[in-house]
């Protein structure tokens, strides 16, 4: 990214609202004190489903907007100076105009005219439209639009009261800039005064958050957690039993794993019932085992009502199979479901008979296994 430290882009603004240590962990990568890990398959695809979608906003705005114009400067200094030239000229739509108000810098997907109000520029104004291949308005979109329309009002005079995502589903989502203007502005204050003593990126600990889902910067973190045997890798924990974890003070696989020996101790995690932190624990101290020795280790559910056991007795004849449907598979009796489905791996387990019925959502679903 061609940014120097002392500006600060929309997306410098979300990070440090999500994860402060992505913020650091860009810079020191522009700076290249560390690597970049290389983006997986599924991240490029994202990126290119995500261009691919721009690409038909991109295209549905031209057609309404005949003069659309891109803007195409290679330097930051050509394409600022080129889109204020558009703007001035009351162009109807901007494509990837960039907008610079010191420290504040930002390239919303497109700028439209609306012909309402007075602006610097005239009897107009601008406002941001983001394509997002979401269903619907995210939080970090929401604030990024916010963002540009607040370098807007310096770059223009005005701040457009109309947010615009153009959504996945082929419809475009409006919001008023003053339901979130406030949040984002403390935001970018807060950044700034975070920054200014220049803070390291192993001052920020890469405690898991709904960001992370999607970081590039996943690798680099999970490697920090692995060498602290964080309690996040402990089988099916979300973020929010690793949070309550962690604020008891059982931050390790390992100290977690403890708990499973001494049932009696009295230990309490804050929103945790003790059934689920003994579930909890007992799973982590399979994985510790597996660990110690290298071999696989399960344990028997000492509830005899639980999961596959809880299904009722077969009944004669197959109908359909909820599951093998959404799989594309075909229906039918005597078909055979395949790999991947739940019943059939409990019946092949020997859980359960080769005929069963799948309860989900409270409706019964015939189900052969052969
Ligand atoms: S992986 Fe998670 S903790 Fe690490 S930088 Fe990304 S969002 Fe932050």
């Amino acid at each position: 990214m061609d940014q120097p430290d002392d500006r600060f882009s929309a997306s410098d603004v979300v990070d440090f609202m999500t994860c402060p240590r992505k913020l650091l962990l860009n810079r020191d990568s522009r700076h290249a004190v560390i690597e970049r890990p290389a983006r997986d398959e599924l991240a490029e695809f994202v990126t290119q489903q995500g261009l691919d979608h721009e690409q038909r906003v991109r295209e549905k705005l031209a057609a309404t907007h005949p003069d659309l114009t891109s803007i195409s400067g290679t330097s930051a200094q050509e394409r600022v100076a080129e889109t204020l030239a558009a703007m001035r000229q009351g162009i109807s739509a901007i494509d990837q105009g960039d907008l610079w108000a010191p420290p504040w810098t930002g390239r919303p997907d497109f700028l439209v005219r609306v012909d309402e109000g007075e602006s610097q520029f005239g009897p107009y104004h601008y406002q941001p439209i983001d394509a997002k291949l979401a269903t619907r308005p995210r939080g970090e979109a929401v604030a990024q639009l916010t963002f540009y329309a607040l370098l807007l009002d310096q770059v223009q005079g005005v701040t457009p009261p109309r947010i615009h995502i153009a959504l996945g589903t082929g419809s475009t989502e409006s919001l008023a800039t003053d339901d979130f203007s406030a949040y984002v502005q403390t935001a970018q204050d807060r950044l700034l005064a975070w920054v200014a003593p220049g803070p390291a990126a192993d001052a920020v600990y890469p405690e898991p958050v709904p960001a992370c889902r999607h970081c590039d910067w996943r690798p680099t973190c999970d490697d920090v957690r692995r060498r602290d045997d964080h309690v996040a890798f402990v089988g099916g924990a979300g973020l929010a039993e690793v949070a309550k974890l962690r604020a008891a003070n059982v931050a390790t696989m390992a100290e977690l794993a403890a708990l499973a020996e001494d049932r009696t101790a009295g230990r309490t995690v804050e929103g945790m019932s003790r059934p689920a932190l003994q579930r909890w624990a007992r799973q982590a101290r399979l994985q510790v085992r597996q660990r110690e020795d290298g071999t696989a280790h399960h344990e028997v559910l000492p509830d005899a009502d639980r999961g596959f056991r809880n299904l009722p007795d077969p009944t004669p004849g197959t109908s359909s199979c909820r599951s093998r449907k959404t799989r594309g598979l075909p229906k039918g009796p005597g078909r055979t479901c395949g790999d991947g489905c739940p019943a059939a791996m409990a019946a092949r387990s020997g859980t359960t008979d080769g005929r069963t019925i799948l309860r989900r959502n409270g409706k019964a679903f015939n189900w052969s296994w052969t």
